[in-house]
């Protein structure tokens, strides 16, 4: 018999992943805070819960993927929440990104419930969540690591158990870190080679050949060249990234000067409202610095 997973969350990463747990075979009932949302998934054979109660009652699995710490902490501890309503024994996985001090304590009060939690953020963006093809960063018990395969499986392609619960959250950290940076850095390559006229679209693909190329020059690059930023991974969210990095790398003893200036770069693009556009809109800012963003 398949297991029943709820799903909690499907916005921009949430429903790919949902479908494709419906595409392998799972009952999957999701759930939205903004219920339209949940009906594109009832259309593709998956089904419609009004509450969380109803998502989660009786479900082997119950999936969260919403924005930060304090959402997750509200759908699991809430009055209505996860904690309130699921099964003993059903395994948690929390797909969201969230602060790694936070993924640990939250993972404790659900062991408490009787849950088996696993905080699994993932790499890869919007059109890994289409395709399944997710890197998965999973902090958990390895024997409910091994037992919920059949679900990670469904959604990614590189599941790897980091460490005990919240080192997922760790290695997503250090892996948006990274993200940041090389967006930046893509950046200024741009706004350089466009200073010097060079044909843009023949220097990233050579560029993307040798050891400066990257999944950020692929999938990145081309949406600078033109000026289109719409999400993907919204600034807003990588910018909470970059204040979940600096804190845990401070609280570590760890100086990441780098990062630190990709984080205000960040802050300053979402300061100027441009939150909503994807993380390559970091672009506009590493543009205007050089005064290029005038035409
Ligand atoms: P999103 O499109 O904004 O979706 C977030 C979902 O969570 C929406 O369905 C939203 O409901 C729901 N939600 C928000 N706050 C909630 C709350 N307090 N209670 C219940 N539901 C709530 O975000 P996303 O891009 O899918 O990102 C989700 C998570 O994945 C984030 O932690 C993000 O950092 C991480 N992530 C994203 C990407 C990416 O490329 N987008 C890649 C890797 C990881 P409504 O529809 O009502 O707003």
């Amino acid at each position: 018999m398949s297991k029943t997973i709820a799903f909690i969350g499907l916005g921009i990463m949430g429903l790919p992943m949902a479908k494709n747990l419906v595409a392998a075979g799972f009952d999957v009932r999701g759930f939205n805070r903004t219920p339209a949302k949940a009906d594109a998934l009832a259309e593709a054979g998956g089904s419609a819960a009004a509450t969380i109660a109803e998502a989660v009652a009786g479900a082997d699995v119950i999936i969260t993927m919403v924005p930060d710490s304090p959402d997750v902490e509200a759908v699991l501890t809430g009055d209505d929440g996860i904690l309130a309503h699921a099964s003993t024994g059903a395994t948690w996985i929390d797909f969201s990104t969230i602060r790694p001090d936070v993924a640990t304590e939250l993972a404790g009060k659900a062991k408490d419930a009787g849950l088996k939690p696993l905080d699994a953020p993932v790499s890869g963006g919007e059109p890994g969540a289409i395709d399944g093809v997710l890197s998965i960063m999973v902090g958990g018990d390895q024997a409910d690591f091994d037992a919920a395969a059949d679900v990670f499986d469904a959604v990614g392609k590189t599941i790897v158990l980091v460490g005990p619960s919240g080192a997922g959250q760790t290695v997503k950290a250090a892996n948006q870190l990274m993200v940041a940076g090389n967006i930046g850095l893509l950046a200024e390559a741009v706004v350089f080679l466009e200073a010097y006229g060079v044909e843009t679209g023949a220097a990233l693909q050579v560029l993307g050949g040798g050891l400066a190329g990257s999944k950020v020059l692929d999938q990145k690059g081309q949406k600078m060249l033109d000026r289109s930023f719409d999400p993907g991974f919204r600034l807003e969210l990588h910018h909470k990234d970059m204040g979940i990095v600096t804190a845990a790398a401070r609280e570590a003893g760890v100086a990441i000067p780098l990062g630190a200036t990709v984080a205000q770069l960040v802050a300053a693009t979402v300061q100027q409202g441009n939150g909503g556009l994807d993380h390559s809109g970091l672009f506009t800012v590493i543009e205007a610095l050089s005064g290029k963003n005038e035409n």
